[in-house]
C-alpha cells in the first residue's frame, strides 16, 4: 500500500486528529530535540491501538510506542515508519476500595494525587516524575525509595500476538529501570495497585517534600530527560561524573548540568547528536579514570 493509502487508513481508524506526516519529535521529547516521525499516531482506546497495530503489522511498517516523551533521545534524522503516542486519552484512573487501575496515558502526578485524594499512600515518589502510566511501568521507574513495581498488583498488556492480556505484577520480572516489557515486547495499557491507607495530608507533605528536593538539587529550567545514566553498583551515577571534573562540559548545546552532574541538559540550541556524543564522552571518561561503565538510562530512538 502506498503511503498516501496507508495514512488515509489510518485517518479512517483514528480519525484526522489522530494522525500526524512528518512530525517533529522535538515536540514531543523534554530534551526538545528530535527529527520528524515519518507518522505519529494517535489512537485513544484500546480498540484504535489494536485496530492500528493490525494494520502497522500488515503493511510490514517499523513502529515504537512512547508516552510522554520525558525519557527518550530521538536521533536529528527521525524515525522512520510510525510512532503511536499513548499519552493522550485513554487516562482514567479509577479509584475503588484501596485499588487503583489507571490507564497507559495517565500522567504519574495526577496518579499520585489521585491516591492521595482518596486516602491511599505508596505513591508519593511519583508525584514528581513527568512519565505516563506506560512509560513508568515500562520502565519501572522510581525515586526517593519507591518504584512503580511496589504496589503494582498487575499490568494490562497488548503482546506480541496482539491478545490483551492482564499480566500479575509478580510476572512482569521487575527490577531497577527494567520490566519484562522490554523483552516481551509488551504495550502497556494499564495498571492495577493495592494501596495502603494513608493520611492525605501525610501523603501529600511527602509529595511536596520530594518535589521541593527535586527544584532544589536538579536543572529543572532547561530540557533534559532526568538521569542520562542508570544508578552504578554502590555509586551514582553523578558523583562519578562530577569526579571526572566534568560537570558544566559541553558538545554543542548539550551540557553536563552545572547543578546535578547526573543530567545531561539542552542549554537550548542542542542537537540530538550534541547530546548523544556527549553521552559517548562521559561513559569514555568516566570509564578511562575510574573504571566504572555507565550504561544510559535514556532510551534512543532512530539511527545514531
Ligand atoms: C526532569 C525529569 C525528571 C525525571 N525523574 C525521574 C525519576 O525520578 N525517576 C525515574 O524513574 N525517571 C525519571 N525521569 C525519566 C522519565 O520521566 C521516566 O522514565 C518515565 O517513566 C518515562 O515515561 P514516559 O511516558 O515519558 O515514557 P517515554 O519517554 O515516552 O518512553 C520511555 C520508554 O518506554 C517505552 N514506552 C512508553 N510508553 C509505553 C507503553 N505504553 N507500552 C510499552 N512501552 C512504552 C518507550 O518505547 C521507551 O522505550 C525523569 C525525567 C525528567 C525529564
Amino acid at each position: 500500500m502506498n503511503s498516501e493509502l496507508l495514512t488515509a487508513r489510518f485517518v479512517s481508524l483514528l480519525g484526522e486528529a489522530g494522525v500526524r506526516e512528518n512530525e517533529p519529535m522535538s515536540a514531543h521529547t523534554t530534551f526538545k530535540t528530535g527529527g520528524p516521525a515519518d507518522l505519529m499516531l494517535l489512537p485513544r482506546t484500546e480498540e484504535g491501538l489494536v485496530s492500528v497495530l493490525r494494520v502497522l503489522r500488515e503493511e510490514g511498517t517499523p513502529y515504537v510506542v512512547i508516552g510522554r516523551g520525558s525519557n527518550l533521545l530521538v536521533s536529528d534524522e527521525g524515525i522512520r515508519g510510525a510512532v503511536v503516542k499513548l499519552a493522550q486519552g485513554m487516562d482514567d484512573i479509577d479509584v475503588r476500595e484501596g485499588r487503583i487501575i489507571a490507564q497507559t496515558g495517565a500522567s504519574l502526578k495526577a496518579l499520585c494525587l489521585e491516591s492521595i485524594r482518596a486516602g491511599l499512600a505508596g505513591l508519593e515518589f511519583a508525584g514528581g516524575i513527568p512519565g505516563a502510566l506506560g512509560g513508568a511501568v515500562y520502565m519501572n521507574a522510581g525515586a526517593y525509595g519507591g518504584e512503580m513495581k511496589d504496589h503494582m498488583t498487575s499490568v494490562r498488556v497488548v503482546d506480541r500476538a496482539l491478545g490483551i492480556r492482564e499480566i500479575p505484577a509478580a510476572e512482569m520480572d521487575f527490577s531497577y529501570r527494567h520490566s519484562a516489557a522490554m523483552e516481551k515486547g509488551y504495550i502497556v495499557l494499564g495498571a492495577a495497585f493495592s494501596l495502603p491507607a494513608g493520611d492525605p495530608q501525610l501523603s501529600l507533605d511527602k509529595m511536596n517534600e520530594f518535589n521541593a528536593r527535586r527544584r532544589e538539587k536538579q536543572p529543572l529550567a532547561y530540557p533534559s530527560a532526568g538521569s542520562t545514566f542508570k544508578r552504578p553498583k554502590g555509586n551514582y551515577a553523578g558523583t562519578l561524573i562530577e569526579s571526572c571534573g566534568l560537570k558544566g562540559f559541553s558538545i554543542g548545546g548539550a551540557q553536563v548540568s552545572e547543578k546535578h552532574a547526573g543530567f545531561i541538559i539542552n542549554t537550548g540550541s542542542a542537537f540530538s547528536r550534541d547530546i548523544y556524543e556527549l553521552i559517548l564522552h562521559v561513559k569514555e571518561v568516566v570509564l578511562q579514570e575510574t573504571g566504572v561503565v555507565l550504561e544510559p538510562e535514556v532510551k534512543m530512538l532512530g539511527e545514531f
